[in-house]
């Protein structure tokens, strides 16, 4: 059972009346149904085929045929597997001849220099792979699945369990030792278990994550854990079960918590809480949290609330690193930096007689792209090299297209070679057009 002390639940229930409504201002109430919908359909708005019917920002032909933005095609109208790339070149206004002729072979250079497929150009080294196993989630959560539904791409254009483990078996070779399993929910995918197996298998790979919202957890981790599961992310962002169910459109805090508990109680140490932060909605249990990690081996971890297509992000929904750490040391003088490795992405904090460790993820106000070493497979098989990039290239395509692992990890190298030195800023990012969170997998 879980337990909130006391007095932060009879505190955080007196808030949730007026953190409710402001959420309520913001979201223009519950949308896509009804906040006690238990369900837990897998349905996303798409239609019996699978291929979801038009939603989201409704773009003129004109407009899409402008758009330097290439994961809105359908598999058909997709570049060959070796073409994504050399299509970015055409992107920028040509700057002359002889500056271009000089860029590319600097960069072609540059690329040659590596060490292998999976270094950058500058010198990153990605030795973390994030795999979304599927675009489909058993919640709705407001900042992160558009009101309006998602297009879900059809089955078989999803990659199949032996697709996902081929790639990661040619990552792993050339340097992966993190994988993440990711989503939408990678819990609701039927083969997860296997696929856990199967990853286990591969020599060199140390740590085999998932980022889940614990929903369904609690009732299968131990075999998840006999599989080969090595870490646990479970999110969570409020304390209070009716805001639950405004920030996810769905019911499910109690099972969330359990299954926190249950990763506790197999010994994951720490549970990594993951917790996005934004003003209005829950920054009123920023502390709440906090104290989440007095008994238990917990690490709750704020992440700065990021803008993604249909989230209705807003700049001043953001609350940043420094306003949070602020507010924490008013209660918490003994929060203290803790030493960080160059490629973690969170900057990590204790606090005197706490179990467990408190970090922020601040991807809004101080990116961390210069030790940035992870890379991310989305459930289509397309390669993301950075979140904010929109640029993408087809693993899946190259695949079904009958490339060699040579051949597939050229592929991969290139897009790696591509990878910008960092991604722009917070004013830049909320206009840029990018896939939904849920469609990237966080
Ligand atoms: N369904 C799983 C979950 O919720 O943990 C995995 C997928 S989810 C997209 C991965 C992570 O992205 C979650 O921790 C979620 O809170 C985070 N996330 C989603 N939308 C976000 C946003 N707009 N800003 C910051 N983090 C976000
Ligand atoms: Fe689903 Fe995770 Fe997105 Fe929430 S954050 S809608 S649980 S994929």
């Amino acid at each position: 059972m879980w337990k909130v002390g006391g007095l932060v639940a009879t505190h955080a229930r007196r808030r949730v009346a007026s953190s409710t409504a402001s959420w309520l201002r913001w979201s223009g109430g519950v949308a896509g149904g009804s906040a006690h919908d238990s369900s837990t359909s897998h349905e996303q708005h798409g239609t019996a085929d699978g291929r979801g019917r038009q939603q989201g920002k409704q773009r003129s032909p004109a407009h899409r045929a402008n758009s330097p933005v290439r994961h809105a095609r359908t598999a058909a109208s997709m570049p060959k597997y070796d073409e994504g790339w050399e299509e970015k070149e055409r992107d920028p206004p040509a700057p002359g001849e002889r500056v271009k002729a000089l860029r590319r072979q600097l960069r072609d250079e540059a690329i040659a220099g590596r060490s292998g497929p999976l270094e950058d150009t500058f010198g990153r080294r990605h030795n973390y792979l994030r795999i979304s196993l599927t675009e489909k989630c058993n919640l709705r959560c407001l900042y992160c699945m558009p009101e309006e539904g998602i297009d879900l791409t059809a089955k078989e254009e999803l990659l199949s369990a032996d697709e996902v483990v081929r790639v990661a078996r040619l990552f792993v070779a050339n340097g992966v030792d993190k994988i993440r399993l990711t989503g939408g929910e990678p819990t609701v995918r039927p083969d997860l278990e296997d696929i856990i197996r199967r990853l286990r298998a591969l020599t060199g790979l140390r740590d085999i994550a998932i980022t889940t919202n614990g929903l369904t957890l609690h009732r299968n981790l131990d075999a998840l854990q006999a599989a080969g599961l090595t870490h646990v992310n479970i999110s969570l962002d409020t304390l209070v079960p009716p805001k639950f169910e405004l920030l996810t459109r769905r019911r499910g805090h109690d099972r969330v918590l359990k299954s926190i508990d249950r990763a506790v109680e197999l010994g994951y140490d720490p549970v990594k809480v993951n917790v996005v932060l934004m003003r209005g909605v829950n920054d009123d249990e920023l502390l709440d949290f906090v104290e989440m990690t007095r008994e238990k081996p917990i690490n709750v971890r704020f992440i700065e609330f990021m803008p993604f297509d249909g989230n209705k992000f807003e700049e001043k929904k953001v609350v940043s690193y420094c306003e949070a750490k602020e507010r924490i040391l008013e209660k918490y003088p003994s929060l203290t930096r803790m030493r960080d490795h160059r490629s973690e992405v969170a900057k990590n904090f204790k606090l005197d007689g706490h179990r467990g460790t408190v970090s922020f993820v601040t991807s809004m106000t101080d990116h961390f792209c210069g030790g940035c070493n992870r890379l991310r497979i989305m459930a289509d098989g397309n390669l993301k090299v950075c979140l904010f990039d929109q640029g993408e290239v087809s693993l899946r395509d190259a695949m079904r297209g009958g490339a060699s692992d040579d051949e597939l990890m050229g592929v991969v190298g290139k897009a790696v070679g591509n990878k910008k030195a960092k991604h722009a800023g917070m004013s830049d990012l909320q206009n840029m057009e990018n896939r939904s969170m849920i469609r990237i997998g966080g």
